[in-house]
């Protein structure tokens, strides 16, 4: 644990340990020395306990993988499973930490689709953290959509940290439309999680399947962003909650925005990408001084050839 220690409080610690024996040395009373080292005891106790609870709370470097709307049956079905096997593939090679699907995991879901889906995602060497899409609950979700993903895939918002930040994901279609106690449950848990991250010092990523906006935070509501109200209260609650980025899916189309410093980022997907872009994904490197993020092309040439 030590060398986890931050370079001044090695210093501050050294400075104290070398100190105090000075003072030993110097003392020629054996009283005053067993004072002084039983002072030299404490300080360094005092010292070891504040710096690892620092070291605890620090953040590491690390990578994860965005991937958007595998959606299998949307380009193809037989097109999508290669798309998103590969991308498996590409994915166990670079070895991030973990990846997140932004949504619409499948076209139309259903238990076949679905065990398509999860088969693929076995094969998957690290953790996959799971968001729901429309073409997984409905447009407009009710209690059999809902516990039909629940039951097959599993929770569809939740929160999870990594190396010193927090991600929070969450079912962006009980925020583009209020479905009542659902809705709610959601918009409740949402505020309590961010506040509970937040007052923890973890920096924050959010995960969704709708871009909260489009082009401008102030735009009307479309059928690819969260309506202007909800979308108001999401983006106070970023500001005020130290989220660094909000990752989403849906346009099948890149969307690079920045807002207040928070970045806000749809990506290419593997099933099909209205704005020709090449299918793939996006890898993000995550440090306290930079968060950046680059496009992964799927090597479908290889894979075509068989
Ligand atoms: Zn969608």
């Amino acid at each position: 644990m030590i060398k986890n220690l931050q370079k001044r409080q090695k210093i501050l610690l050294i400075i104290f340990v070398y100190g105090a024996k000075l003072l030993c040395y110097a003392a020629n009373s054996i009283k005053l020395n067993r004072m002084i080292l039983r002072l030299n005891t404490l300080i360094i106790v005092v010292l070891l306990a504040f710096c690892f609870s620092c070291a605890e709370k620090e953040q590491q470097p690390f990578s994860f993988v965005q991937l958007c709307d595998t959606q299998l049956g949307m380009g193809g079905y037989a097109h999508d499973i290669m798309t998103f096997k590969q991308a498996v593939v590409q994915i166990n090679e670079l070895n991030p930490d973990f990846a997140v699907i932004c949504g619409d995991l499948v076209h139309n879901a259903s238990d076949s689709s679905y065990s398509d889906f999860l088969e693929i995602l076995e094969t998957l060497n690290v953790p996959c953290h799971l968001a729901p899409g429309n073409h997984d609950v409905g447009n407009i979700p009710n209690d059999t959509t809902l516990n039909y993903y629940r039951e097959t895939i599993g929770k569809d918002y939740f929160d999870f940290q990594n190396k010193g930040y927090s991600f929070i994901v969450t079912n962006t279609q009980l925020w583009k439309v209020d479905i009542g106690s659902e809705s709610a449950k959601h918009d409740k848990w949402f505020e309590e999680t961010l506040k509970n991250q937040e007052a923890k010092k973890l920096p924050i990523f959010v995960i969704g399947h709708y871009p909260i906006f489009l082009e401008d935070p102030e735009e009307e509501e479309k059928y690819y962003n969260i309506p202007p109200i909800k979308r108001k209260w999401i983006l106070d609650l970023f500001k005020s909650n130290n989220v660094l980025a909000y990752l989403s899916g849906h346009t099948h189309k890149l969307l690079v925005n920045n807002y207040e410093n928070i970045q806000f980022v749809s990506g290419e997907t593997t099933s099909k990408n209205f704005d020709e872009r090449p299918y793939g994904f996006r890898l993000w490197d995550v440090s306290s001084d930079t968060i950046q993020h680059q496009f992964i092309s799927l090597e479908l040439s290889k894979v075509e050839k068989e």
